[in-house]
């Protein structure tokens, strides 16, 4: 059973370890910005790598692009987020807050007063403007999604890589929103990372791939490690659905305060690259050169983020057990999640050990990410590494001088095993599938 203030010890376990920092924290802290620190932009990364890896490297019908953040207006009147991406704020006569109306019931939660300005519109994309003048001609958004990347992109793609749908355009990137009740720690904030996918079908075959999408998505949680009762998939009921999607299906976590949603697989039709066609005036469609078959196609969207994705495999990883007595917190991190793959621990800070202990680090760096640690005791040492997640600590010992062999002490069962130096790369490599 996870603690009741599971959340709590989390957020402090982050700060504490270097998992993620409130930005800025030396001037207050900035408005639910967060910074991620060693060891959660390892994590992070790791996390882009295992999606990039499912979602491109391990399929032939999926290439990726990486397209500029400071983005073009049209783009965005053409997708309508101009129009349409906004949220309704009140004002608080009373005290002067302002809130998201459909969150509040027409009574201000800070000071109890029913005395509110009618709902307006308020856009969530951050507007800038490019150049030395600031007027309307230069303005430019910070994209509040990665996908519009892939289709203004759709014909640069089609044409270099010769493709023909069914196929993806990946990326893996920063989106910003200017979101009014950022808040959960890094659940919802106003910088944050997306991992997208917008896989093109023909017209007809829209159904078929949502479905196969749907599976393949929930699959990939849970081969990382999301237990099924912490995972679901919620059907978006038909007043639910945003403007451009026909059909669309949330992958869903179990988070301490309830459902949250981690991912949107929507099939958004023929909205955008239509959408695109008629503001551009360019042709944005399929052309077969054999069959002389054209056809613009619709386009089936996973998209992810990869920080609220991140802090849910930290969840879902949290535990606290006991070990020879004695309490320790772990984070059962899937072994390609884990900032660290290997701790390497002389048994104490001793000029016999450090030589030898330096040789295993070099002898493994080329191979995994990991981490030198001489300091406190060893078992204290262990400990730190079953709190960051670590899978195996290595420690050489005054033994290790004479056998030539270390220590393997894995983290979930605490388990140790004797493995001569020579056949260490081999057995963790082994150990680790890599
Ligand atoms: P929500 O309903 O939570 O605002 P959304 O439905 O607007 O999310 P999408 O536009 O579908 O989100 O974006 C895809 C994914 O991007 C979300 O499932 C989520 O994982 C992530 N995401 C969206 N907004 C944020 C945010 N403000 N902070 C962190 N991650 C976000």
């Amino acid at each position: 059973m996870p603690p009741e203030d599971l959340m709590e010890r989390l957020v402090n376990l982050c700060k504490r370890r270097g998992f993620i920092f409130p930005s800025a924290e030396i001037y207050g802290g900035f408005r639910s910005t967060y910074d991620y620190g060693p060891l959660g932009m390892l994590m992070l990364r790791n996390v882009k790598d295992a999606w990039f890896r499912s979602m491109v490297q391990l399929r032939d019908d999926v290439v990726a692009i990486d397209a500029a953040i400071l983005s073009h207006p049209k783009i965005w009147e053409a997708s309508g987020h101009l129009a349409t991406f906004t949220d309704p704020l009140v004002d608080c006569r009373n005290c002067k807050e302002r809130w998201r109306a459909d969150e509040i019931e027409g009574v201000c939660p800070k000071c109890g007063s029913t005395d509110l300005t009618d709902a307006r519109p308020f856009n969530l994309m951050f507007k800038t403007y490019v150049g030395p003048v600031a007027e309307e001609a230069s303005v430019a958004y910070l994209r509040p999604e990665t996908a519009q990347g892939m289709f203004v992109n759709f014909m640069n793609v089609l044409q270099t890589t010769r493709r023909k749908p069914p196929f993806g355009v990946a990326q893996v990137g920063k989106s910003f929103r200017n979101e009014i009740t950022p808040g959960n720690f890094v659940f919802r904030t106003r910088e944050f990372e997306q991992m997208e996918l917008e896989y093109f079908v023909p017209p007809d075959q829209g159904a078929k791939w949502f479905e196969y999408w749907c599976d393949e998505r929930l699959r990939w949680y849970r081969d990382l490690g999301i237990p099924e009762s912490l995972l679901r998939l919620r059907p978006h009921d038909p007043e639910e659905l945003s403007h451009y999607s026909s059909m669309t299906s949330d992958v869903e976590f179990a988070f301490p305060w309830g459902w949250g949603e981690l991912e949107g697989i929507a099939n958004r039709t023929d909205f955008d690259l239509t959408a695109h066609a008629k503001m551009s005036g360019q042709r944005i469609e399929y052309f077969d050169q054999a069959t002389g078959e054209r056809y613009v196609p619709h386009v089936i969207e996973p998209a992810a983020g990869a920080t609220r994705t991140m802090m849910s495999f930290l969840l879902a990883a949290y535990d606290e057990d006991q070990v020879a007595g004695e309490a320790r917190t772990v984070l059962r991190l899937d072994r390609r999640l884990a900032p660290y793959k290997a701790a390497v621990l002389p048994l104490s800070k001793n000029e016999r050990l450090s030589p030898v202990a330096r040789e295993v680090l070099a002898l493994l760096q080329p191979h995994l990410m990991c981490e030198y640690d001489e300091t406190q005791s060893i078992g204290r040492r262990y400990r730190r590494h079953d709190e960051i997640g670590t899978p195996y600590c290595v420690t050489v010992d005054f033994e290790s001088l004479d056998d030539r062999a270390v220590t393997i002490r894995e983290r979930d069962s605490t388990e140790q095993v004797r493995i001569p130096i020579g056949k260490l790369v081999e057995e963790l490599r082994g150990r680790l599938a890599l």
